[in-house]
């Protein structure tokens, strides 16, 4: 693993370049953070236009490409290679409680694509379900994971250049998945294009305005962008969603339909402002002397050895 991507109060080894706010198009933006979890610096811009909150600069494909094929899961997910049994028992939890959800809504044979499918553990209880299940997975050393471990469909590559026709799918997943893409807006319009009559589109992405952190650990530099359940119900009406109303939703985690007719699309008031009151500004200083992140850090600790003692049983 590179020192550069670990040693604290140091940026991240990425050039990029400013972008404007791909939602809503404005350029006046607010600084909410300057550092991450990981005590390193980067900034975080909130749009002033419509409370998306966005990485700045931007990295870009090459340099996402060199993050992801060396860094990422040991940084982001502290796992090895080869996804760990514990990882492996909360992604096959986290599978059963998507599929319960959606089941009701899907006829038999539904053809389901889970994008982002990691080790596989969604496509493989969508296809225990009986569903026609295929998976998109950009980490090739989890995507052979997956075909080998589970012989489930999966198409390796990157996002942009994988497509399916248009109206073929019956539900697509993206379980924390578009916070990581340099244009999640697109992804969700191409989403919205792949769904049938009908059909169904579940997102779950992290809420930046919910969590008790204090806000710089809200942010990593994996997660390019940041929502709230505003923006991202913003974001899904720009690109042709809206959420069913058969399926009650849980702040960032949305189960949309196809919106039956295109209508013009506008910033919601306000957002903006309420992400930003969300976000108030922690000295990272302050916060390691008060030792308020001891106790978290305990829990987190107890959590992980939960989670590994449960995957063992
Ligand atoms: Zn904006």
């Amino acid at each position: 693993m590179s020192l550069a991507n670990l040693t604290p109060f140091t940026p991240y080894p990425y050039v990029g370049r400013h972008i404007a706010c791909p939602l809503c198009g404005g350029d006046r933006a607010t600084v909410v953070a300057t550092m991450d979890r990981r005590l390193k610096k980067l900034t975080s811009l909130c749009c002033d236009g419509c409370g998306l909150v966005r990485t700045d600069p931007m990295p870009d494909d090459a340099e996402l490409d060199a993050y992801y094929s060396g860094e990422y899961r040991q940084d982001y997910q502290l796992a090895a290679a080869l996804p760990s049994a514990r990882h492996i028992g909360v992604s096959r939890r986290e599978a059963g409680q998507r599929l319960a959800l959606l089941a009701p809504h899907l006829k038999a044979g539904a053809r389901v694509m889970d994008f982002g499918s990691g080790s596989g553990e969604f496509v493989k209880a969508a296809k225990d379900a009986g569903y026609d299940a295929v998976g998109v997975e950009p980490g090739t050393t989890f995507a052979t994971f997956a075909r080998a471990e589970y012989g489930v469909e999966i198409v390796s590559g990157r996002h942009e250049d994988i497509d399916f026709p248009a109206g073929s799918l019956d539900a697509i997943t993206a379980h924390h998945v578009i916070e990581h893409l340099r244009d999640p807006v697109a992804a969700l319009a191409r989403f919205a294009g792949w769904l049938a009559e009908g059909g169904v589109a579940y997102i779950a992405v992290p809420d930046i305005t919910r969590s008790g952190k204090p806000t710089f650990e809200r942010f990593h530099f994996a997660h390019l962008y940041n929502f709230s359940p505003e923006t991202l119900e913003m974001a899904a009406a720009k690109a042709g969603l809206e959420p069913d109303p058969r399926l009650v939703r849980d702040g960032t985690t949305v189960v949309f339909r196809k919106t039956a007719r295109p209508r013009a699309w506008a910033v919601t008031p306000g957002v903006a402002e309420r992400v930003k009151a969300a976000l108030p500004d922690v000295s990272v200083a302050g916060h390691v002397l008060t030792g308020a992140w001891l106790r978290p850090m305990f829990k987190r600790a107890a959590k992980w050895r939960r989670q590994v003692k449960d995957a063992k049983a």
